[in-house]
């Protein structure tokens, strides 16, 4: 519970006894700055920037350089510069969206459905927030002119169908579906599509072979599940290291990304969502053991254990693991696991964005002035409840002397 919290309850429950002015006003002014400290998230900011600067650099050593790039690799053809930890933390600012939505697009056979609620469990345990599914929709939802052949153009789809559908309490929302995917003209196909503009993005089974087969289809799918999300959420591609932000343009490169983020990303992956880095790369751990995902589940356990070893798990101080998401646009393009792609937003688009990145974050400012209003009132009803104790006991005393 927070510190606020506490004390609000500390001070609505207390009862004080002689001398209680002094108790109260230490009370109220304690309150009052943790209030303040609580409202203002940014204050605790520079010091977690701090604390994931330290774990970055205590996982460095567990990088794994990546190979040279084969003609045809994503690196062979990639033109993008990484968004580094230090210029990414530079962006983002809090917010209070905390659930991730996931939207089914299309039929799904039972073995596709059990994988995406697997897909469920891991991305609320990788991004540490509320994970909900919306009502499925059907094929038809997907207008015949966002169609490319059997295929479905991403990122028409991702703009005119699943933008408008982010709740407003959303960070982002992934759908799925098992039709395959294109970019349009000079792209055969697409595993997956982000728009951090517009923090949607869309993903397909339809590549990832057969879901009875195994463990691959689950693995390919968390790996561009959480890949995606990431992009969403403000994250690069990486070419730093062996790196689940690493980008992939055919089942080889996807099958090698790795499960766990390069020193740098899991930096950025707990900047954009907080987390006690052991508790986040233990749990996680934990579930691709489940699965069978042995060596991304080892890779996982030594990073929990080195940064327990560095004695750098979550901070005493850190007040509340609030989840922030970049409310500035990212990149302007929208990136897919793939190559990037250079997208034109659509015309109508700017207004939209704009209302959405310009709204202010007033909870916690409303939060404070809510608490400052109330707080006179609490103490004027312990001050009643004290006077009538005190009359209820003299009535008992002298309880013969009232008229009758
Ligand atoms: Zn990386
Ligand atoms: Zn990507």
């Amino acid at each position: 519970m927070p510190l606020p919290r506490i004390l609000a309850r500390c001070l609505v429950f207390a009862r004080f006894g002689r001398g209680s002015l002094r108790l109260r006003l230490v009370a109220a002014l304690t309150f009052l700055a943790a209030a303040s400290a609580h409202a203002n998230p940014a204050a605790p900011a520079a010091g977690w920037h701090a604390r994931l600067t330290e774990i970055r650099a205590a996982l460095l050593p567990l990088d794994r350089p990546l190979p040279p790039p084969e003609p045809g690799d994503w690196r062979a053809e990639d033109d993008e510069s990484p968004l580094p930890f230090e210029r990414l933390s530079q962006r983002e600012r809090p917010n209070t969206q905390r659930v991730l939505y996931l939207q089914a697009v299309g039929t799904l056979s039972p073995p596709q459905e059990a994988v995406l609620r697997r897909v469920h469990t891991y991305l609320a345990a990788w991004y540490w927030l509320s994970v909900r599914r919306l009502p499925d929709l059907p094929d038809s939802a997907v207008s015949a002119k966002w169609r490319v052949g059997r295929q479905w153009h991403a990122p028409t789809v991702s703009y005119r169908l699943l933008r408008e559908r982010l709740p407003a309490d959303g960070v982002a929302l992934l759908a799925f579906t098992a039709t395959d995917l294109t970019l349009g003209q000079g792209w055969n196909f697409v595993y997956g599509l982000a728009m951090p503009r517009y923090r949607v993005g869309i993903w397909s089974l339809h590549r990832f072979g057969d879901p009875a087969a195994g463990t691959m289809l689950l693995r390919r799918a968390l790996v561009t599940a959480i890949h995606e999300t990431g992009h969403m959420l403000g994250l690069s591609h990486c070419d730093r290291a062996a790196c689940v932000m690493n980008g992939a343009n055919h089942l080889g490169e996807l099958d090698a990304t790795p499960l766990a983020p390069c020193a740098d990303d899991l930096a950025s992956f707990l900047w954009v969502a907080p987390a006690d880095a052991v508790q986040w790369a233990t749990q996680l751990a934990g579930l691709l053991r489940v699965d069978g995902l042995v060596g991304d589940a080892e890779r996982l356990r030594a990073v929990a254990e080195r940064v327990r070893q560095a004695n750098l798990g979550l901070p005493l101080w850190f007040p509340d693991l609030s989840w922030t998401v970049p409310k500035h646009v990212v990149p302007a393009a929208a990136v897919q696991v793939g190559v990037a792609a250079s997208l034109e937003p659509p015309p109508d688009s700017d207004q939209t964005d704009r209302d959405r990145t310009s709204a202010t974050d007033w909870t916690g400012v409303a939060g404070l002035v809510a608490v400052l209003a109330l707080a006179p009132v609490v103490l004027g009803v312990l001050a009643v409840r004290k006077r009538r104790r005190l009359r209820a006991g003299l009535r008992e005393v002298g309880g013969g002397s009232q008229p009758s």
